[in-house]
């Protein structure tokens, strides 16, 4: 058998065993009523966490592309100039579909590891007139999360069709699609909801709904109305991944036991741990000080290791799966993923083996300082919680109190 790992990687995540149980289940009928209470009970949950009580969530069976293309293609036609501001190879494949689809994608650079600023946009969109505009709002290759409130608010004077792409942001932070008037947000289930990869889900506005109506690009599988029409039956167009939508509403139950701002709270602890730990080992973020993502942490790689090397070392030797850069990152930096069935413990190991890997690669590291570093964040937020309860833990312990039945 295969041993044990630990997947550290940015999606797919690890999932308990009691969501990968619900997938045994046996099948049912995807246009009986079983499955229509299956969808309601998911996108029920899922509104939420999205921050919407107005928009619709359509479910598909997809990965997260698939999710963004539906949204793309379902949205704008062959021509229309739409401005895209991507910080990372995510963004860049929102450009790339869109490009793909006829759309004319203006791009509004950034730096690699910053987040996108609020006034560049504003100046992008006050300087021409846009059909649409791409976010993102967790950036996986560089780990860097923008500020999607503030981001809303320039939105919010133009009018311009938004679609944000949350796929590893969704749950692990607040996000208010309804308040930030965000029209169409696309997550899915394998990263922070933690359950297998196979279902995007597509959040549209009544705006959003309005866009799709007028809207020419080709699509056929991933029409968005064609699942609308359907949806107001309990039911998706095509054959669903009916397993995976068991797990995923297991998994969803497990994110509303927990409660929301404790997971959020959960995400910041372990990367803000897990940043502590690699910069102590001499390899501090990548990300700008003002973009730390919460479910990704980017670390620069140290002179004399070689990522390739380190990773293959951690995942063959220890069980360890950590992932390296992507694109012009690509042997320049590691990415710990936060997400998913993980626990401190889980953390602290994971440390300990990346502290032992580079020892063994002649790396000089002080023994135990990432760990003693990924330990003391562990340890404060304890201790701020057992002193002072709610005032000094900021509020946050106030919150998560709030939060449980
Ligand atoms: C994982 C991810 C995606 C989607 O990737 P899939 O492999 O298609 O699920 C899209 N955007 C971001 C930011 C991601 O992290």
């Amino acid at each position: 058998m295969e041993k044990k790992q630990l997947l550290f990687i940015p999606g797919p995540v690890a999932v308990s065993d009691k969501v990968l149980g619900a997938m045994s289940r046996p099948l049912i009928d995807h246009r009986g009523p079983e499955f229509a209470a299956l969808a309601s009970s998911i996108t029920g949950r899922l509104k939420p966490i999205f921050g919407t009580e107005r928009a619709d969530i359509i479910l598909l069976g997809s990965s997260g592309t698939g999710g963004l293309e539906a949204a793309i293609a379902s949205a704008f036609s062959p021509g229309d100039r739409v401005l895209a501001a991507p910080v990372g190879v995510f963004g860049q494949r929102m450009v790339a579909i869109g490009r793909r689809f006829g759309l004319e994608v203006e791009v509004l650079e950034s730096q690699l590891g910053a987040r996108v600023p609020p006034q560049a946009l504003d100046r992008a969109l006050r300087a021409r007139t846009f059909a649409g505009l791409f976010l993102t709002h967790n950036e996986t290759s560089t780990g860097v999360q923008n500020d999607m409130a503030a981001l809303a608010a320039i939105v919010r004077e133009h009018d311009v069709l938004s679609v944000v792409d949350s796929v590893s942001g969704m749950g692990a932070t607040r996000f208010e699609m309804d308040a930030w008037n965000y029209d169409i947000v696309v997550s899915a289930s394998q990263k922070v909801l933690a359950a297998p990869p196979g279902v995007a889900m597509v959040a549209v506005s009544a705006r959003g709904w309005k866009a799709i109506e007028r809207a020419a690009a080709p699509r056929f599988y991933f029409d968005l109305i064609e699942a609308r029409d359907f949806a107001k039956l309990g039911q998706t167009p095509w054959t669903p991944p009916v397993s995976v939508l068991f797990a995923l509403e297991a998994a969803l139950a497990h994110y509303q036991d927990e409660g929301a701002s404790a997971v959020w709270e959960r995400h910041e602890l372990y990367a803000r741990s897990i940043r502590a730990a690699f910069d102590a080992l001499g390899m501090p973020p990548f990300s700008a000080a003002d973009a730390h993502s919460v479910t990704v942490v980017a670390s620069k790689i140290r002179a004399g290791a070689e990522p390739a090397a380190l990773l293959r070392k951690l995942r063959e030797e220890r069980g360890v799966v950590l992932s390296g850069g992507q694109g012009e990152l690509k042997g320049k930096i590691v990415r710990v993923g936060t997400m998913g069935d993980i626990s401190q413990t889980d953390v602290l190991g994971a440390i300990g083996a990346v502290e032992m890997a580079l020892l063994e690669f002649g790396i000089p590291v002080r023994t135990g300082s990432g760990v003693q570093a990924a330990l003391r964040v562990f340890l404060e937020r304890d201790e701020a919680r057992r002193d002072g309860g709610p005032r000094a833990a900021g509020g946050r312990a106030a919150e998560t109190a709030e939060a449980s039945p």
